[in-house]
C-alpha cells in the first residue's frame, strides 16, 4: 500500500481512483458507491472506502468516523435507489468462509425484491 492508502493491484482502489470504469451512484468524504457488475437483486450497490482496507476485520478505533460514513452512505444509497421503504439488506463478506472475493472492504446494499433469510 502506498502513503495514499492505494493498492495498485486492487480493483476497488482503481474504481475509487477512477482508473476502472464503474457506475458510481454516490461519492462523498472518502466513500464511493457503485453498481455491482453482477447484480444479485434489482438494486445491488457496493459501498466502499476510497482508501484500501482489506476487510472488516482490519478496522479499528481509528476508523470510527469512516465506518459511520460508510453506513450513512448505505442509508443514502437505499433512499436514492428507492428501496428505503420497501426494505433492503446491507452485507459485508469478510474472509474466505464468507466468500469474500474482492479484498477491499465493501458493503453490499441489496433490495428491490424479497430477500431470503438466512443466507447460505
Ligand atoms: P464479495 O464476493 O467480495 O463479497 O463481493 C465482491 C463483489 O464485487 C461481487 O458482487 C462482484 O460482482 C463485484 N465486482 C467484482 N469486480 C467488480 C468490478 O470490477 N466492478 C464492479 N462494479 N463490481 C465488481
Ligand atoms: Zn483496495
Amino acid at each position: 500500500m502506498n502513503s495514499q492508502g492505494y493498492v495498485d493491484t486492487c480493483v476497488f482502489c482503481k474504481v475509487a481512483k477512477g482508473l476502472v470504469r464503474a457506475d458510481i451512484v454516490y461519492e462523498r468524504e472518502g466513500v464511493v458507491a457503485f453498481k455491482d457488475i453482477h447484480p444479485q437483486a434489482p438494486v445491488h450497490v457496493l459501498v466502499i472506502p476510497a482508501q484500501h482496507i482489506t476487510a472488516l476485520w482490519e478496522v479499528d478505533e481509528t476508523h470510527t468516523v469512516l465506518l459511520s460514513r460508510l453506513l450513512l452512505a448505505c442509508n443514502e444509497v437505499a433512499q436514492q435507489m428507492g428501496i428505503a421503504e420497501s426494505g433492503y439488506r446491507v452485507v459485508t463478506n469478510a474472509g474466505p468462509d464468507a466468500g469474500q472475493s474482492v479484498d477491499h472492504l465493501h458493503f453490499h446494499v441489496l433490495g428491490g425484491r424479497k430477500l431470503s433469510w438466512p443466507p447460505g
